[in-house]
């Protein structure tokens, strides 16, 4: 059906460049036969004309010479037979035929072919003149004349071109040579014959030529077509290609936008930022950190920020800095830097992973915030706090002890409301000693004053001893205390273990309702003696989980009026357990109860 197609729909033919499979080559040849069929029905009309034409003047020239009836039965036929070509050629026309039934139309054609080439062979036999050679000689001319007419009408089909050449000459070749005592007619025989053979030959040429020539045609229509749709594909890609590139242009902007934002919010950054590697090897600073540790851009990288750390917090920091990593959290600490020139400086760092969406750890990013401003001032602070509480303690004492004797009936019974306001006095006195020696503790622990007397210990008698001092406060409070003691050899200063047990008791009991259960266990971890104090109290909120931790930090400022507490205990509880090489944390839900944990080094059994 190529010859059919529409050039300018790519989808209806295969392309030059895929060569035709057995299937193509058939449809090949079968839109080669159409387009010779249609070149048969196209060129039929000059054909039909010249044979009515050359008929008629056969007749006039011939009138004389042959039997009138038979000359113009002859005419009347060739007539006839010429109609119903034409007939058949209008058919074809409205019938604009597909390549499927054109065996049909060519049939039909070569039938109709036949039946002229009958009627003219015929004229070689009936209209033969047996007298005049001039009559005769015309006969021949006007039938070589028409079958040589054929080769231009009919040899696109070579069947119908013999249909036609071989009944239309071979009548009167036959007659020629059959034809006894006339060298000259026989001569002229031979001549028709070798005349029809030169045809024959020319026929089949021109036959040759017009199936290549359409061949050729379809094989550019093949190729116009293809070319269109590489073309369009090419406009496609292109399109594409000029969309994608948009975009491409669009993302750079944008990510060069957002990297000039943040080199300049790095560069004015009032705290200094860096990040590392996944083995902890520096890959970018900022100028504050490079400002802070002295360095220049390129000393801070690598192992640079190692020794910016001054050398007494390095072992400290680092163990700090594995121990986080290693426990998957966030790593802060405080420590002191020094320049190469010498200068030092307290800062505060913090670090988080940095991780790839399959988990493996890519680097850290972290930030270094100066703090020896507030380092200072809180130097100050404590200073005055610690000068404070030893120029009161010893007063404070008296006053307390003096205010108990009174409160006890040392001067005899008081008005009732003398001795309510005594008890108030040595109630808060009472407080205020606390707070004095809780103060001069952690300023102590902070000073290194106080060094742990660190002895083995059963972690069983150092809980069950803690249990023994709360147990009274606990009866009072109607508080149920579980104690669960294993046996383990633990390398600690008993005393201020069981400081650290009565002060979590002492919470756990103080922050639940009568009736709940406070429960004291231990676990052993492998190298470490795992402390836990339960409790089923109201909850210590997410955000305070490790502020509590902080000295005079509470969960809620009437903590201490209603409680009774100085939001120290949990500072000495941290100071005491870091000098033992342990760590502390609470774990804890809202309204259901909280949970301490601290870790001691195990013994070796
Ligand atoms: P305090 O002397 O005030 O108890 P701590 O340092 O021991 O000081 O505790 C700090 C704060 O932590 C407490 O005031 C309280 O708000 C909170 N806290 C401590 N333990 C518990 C607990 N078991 N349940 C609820 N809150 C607690």
């Amino acid at each position: 059906m190529f010859l059919f197609h529409d050039v300018k729909d790519p989808s209806s033919s295969p392309g030059l460049s895929e060569p035709p499979g057995p299937a193509g080559f058939q449809e090949r040849a079968q839109s080669i036969e159409a387009q010779q069929v249609r070149l048969l029905y196209t060129q039929a009309p000059i054909g039909l004309v010249a044979s009515v034409l050359n008929a008629g003047i056969a007749a006039f020239v011939l009138w004389n010479a042959v039997a009138h009836p038979v000359l113009i039965g002859w005419f009347t036929l060739i007539v006839v037979v010429t109609l119903s070509r034409f007939m058949l050629v209008r058919m074809y026309r409205r019938a604009a035929p597909t390549a499927d039934c054109i065996h049909l139309w060519r049939t039909r054609f070569i039938a109709g072919v036949a039946a002229a080439s009958v009627v003219w062979g015929a004229a070689g036999i009936v209209l033969f003149p047996p007298e005049s050679i001039a009559h005769q000689v015309f006969l021949v001319f006007i039938l070589g004349g028409m079958a040589a007419g054929a080769i231009a009408t009919l040899s696109s089909v070579m069947p119908a071109f013999l249909v036609f050449f071989l009944p239309t000459l071979l009548p009167v070749t036959l007659r020629l040579l059959l034809q006894q005592g006339d060298w000259v007619l026989t001569a002229m025989g031979f001549l028709l014959l070798s005349f029809a053979g030169v045809l024959f030959i020319t026929a089949r040429h021109l036959h040759t030529s017009i199936a290549e020539s359409l061949s050729l045609r379809l094989e550019n229509l093949d190729l116009i077509h293809s070319l269109s749709v590489g073309k369009e594909q090419t406009e496609h890609a292109n399109q594409q290609l000029a969309e994608s590139n948009q975009a491409l242009s669009a993302a750079m902007a944008e990510v060069r936008a957002s990297e000039e934002r943040f080199r300049s919010l790095s560069a004015a950054s009032p705290i200094g930022v860096f990040q590392t590697d996944a083995e902890g090897r520096c890959v970018y600073t900022n100028a504050r950190w490079q400002e802070i540790a002295g360095l220049a851009p390129e000393e801070s990288l690598g192992d640079g920020w190692n020794r910016s750390i001054h050398p007494e917090d390095r072992d400290g920091v680092l163990a700090e800095w594995l121990t986080s990593t290693r426990a998957g959290r966030e790593f802060s600490c405080e420590f002191r830097m020094l320049t190469p020139k010498g200068e030092g400086r307290w800062v505060h760092s913090r670090a988080a992973a940095l991780r790839a969406d399959s988990g493996a750890l890519l680097g850290h990013v972290g930030t270094v915030e100066d703090i020896t401003e507030r380092r200072a001032v809180e130097l100050m602070k404590d200073e005055f706090v610690s000068v404070v509480s030893h120029e009161l303690r010893t007063p404070l004492t008296s006053i307390h002890g003096a205010l108990g004797l009174l409160a006890g009936g040392l001067l005899g019974p008081l008005p009732e409301k003398g001795q309510r306001l005594l008890d108030i006095a040595v109630n808060n006195t009472n407080h205020l000693v606390r707070l004095v020696n809780d103060i001069l503790d952690v300023e102590r622990m902070k000073s290194g004053k106080i060094t742990m007397q660190k002895q083995v210990c059963d972690a069983a008698a150092l809980m069950t001893q803690a249990a023994d001092e709360m147990r009274v406060v606990a009866e009072k409070a109607r508080i149920t205390l579980a104690i669960s003691p294993q046996s383990a050899q633990v390398w600690a200063d008993p005393d201020r273990i069981v400081q650290t047990l009565t002060n979590l008791l002492s919470n756990a009991i103080k922050f639940s309702l009568p009736g709940a259960a406070v429960r004291l266990s231990t676990e052993s971890q492998g190298e470490q003696i795992l402390f836990q104090v339960k409790d089923q109290g109201r909850g210590i909120p997410a955000d305070k989980l490790e502020s509590i931790f902080g000295r005079f930090q509470q969960v809620d400022s009437s903590d201490s009026r209603k409680k009774g507490g100085t939001g120290l205990g949990l500072t000495i509880c941290r100071n005491i357990i870091q000098q033992h090489g342990g760590r502390i944390w609470v774990e804890s839900t809202l309204g259901k109860g909280s949970t301490f944990f601290f870790t001691l080094p195990a013994l070796p059994r």
